[in-house]
């Protein structure tokens, strides 16, 4: 069993405040795994930083097929066959799709007969073809723009997947489309990452692991039974199990209970 990712004792922090704390993942080549977690958990900042976005304080360590990730560019990080799916896909006015396919498949050493199948094959599938000579995401909808990352996947086929949210502002239809396009993806020279809030298309998609993610950490890993106990309690449920206390960001909530002890009854 091959490890694709392999993320040690990461911590982030941004202006100070810390984001991911103690952060370790390790995903094999040919698994989905899947990290649940609340809004606010850092799901989003443990993609944007394995793929290099700047700005963050960063310790530990992250690899990818034995590869250091940190060590690397943004550009190095993709070659290298990572790709981050984005929750809130980025709008670029003047660039086509397919030109940006091109690109894209050629930065990787893709040739141009083998990268133009691709796109057509693949468009095909996912019914991207109108959007092809279109802006990227330009004036598409939540559930188009998904779509076209799971596309941008299939197209070119990275050895791990980070798949943010991929679910989020679907409906049920496109979440059952996209969760049966990355069952239909899986392959022993990929490892997939989706990342979900929701339980929802885990009914869909049959993850070899799944992590829950609280205040920046992994604190529970399991199987299908995890996603159970999330779906009928929710992570309030799952912080009482594991006996982890909500963090209150500006200082301990007062009780009444607790200005009556500061009045001088004796006075
Ligand atoms: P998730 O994706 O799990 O909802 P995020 O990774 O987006 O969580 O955010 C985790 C926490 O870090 C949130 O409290 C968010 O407000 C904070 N955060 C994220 N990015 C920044 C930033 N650039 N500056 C300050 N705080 C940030
Ligand atoms: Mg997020």
């Amino acid at each position: 069993m091959n490890t694709a990712l392999m993320v040690s004792d990461l911590s982030v922090a941004i202006d100070n405040k810390q984001i991911l704390d103690g952060f370790s993942l390790e995903v094999p080549f040919g698994e989905v795994h899947a990290i649940m977690g609340p809004n606010g958990s850092g799901k989003s900042t443990f993609c944007h930083v394995l793929t290099g976005k700047s700005g963050y304080q960063v310790r530990g360590s992250a690899s990818l097929n034995g590869d250091d990730l940190f060590s690397l560019d943004v550009a190095e990080r993709a070659r290298l066959g990572l790709l981050q799916s984005f929750q809130y896909p980025t709008q670029v006015a003047g660039v086509r799709l397919r030109e940006f396919m091109l690109e894209a498949a050629e930065e990787l050493g893709l040739d141009l007969g083998e990268a133009t199948a691709r796109i057509e094959t693949e468009s095909e599938r996912f019914g991207m073809g109108p959007f092809l000579d279109r802006s990227v995401n330009r004036d598409l909808s939540g559930g188009e723009k998904k779509r076209s990352e799971i596309f941008q996947m299939a197209v070119l086929r990275p050895k791990v997947a980070l798949l943010d949210e991929i679910d989020s502002g679907l409906d049920i239809d496109a979440v059952k489309q996209v969760a049966e396009a990355v069952e239909a993806m899986r392959s022993p020279d990929l490892a997939v990452v989706i990342i979900t809030h929701y339980s929802r298309i885990l009914r869909y998609l049959s993850p070899d692991r799944i992590h829950v993610m609280i205040d920046g950490r992994i604190v529970d890993s399991g199987g299908s039974e995890l996603a159970e106990e999330l779906e009928s309690g929710g992570y309030e449920a799952l912080r009482r199990r594991l006996g982890i206390e909500k963090v209150v960001e500006d200082g301990p909530v007062r009780k009444p209970a607790d200005f009556f002890t500061e009045t001088p009854f004796d006075v």
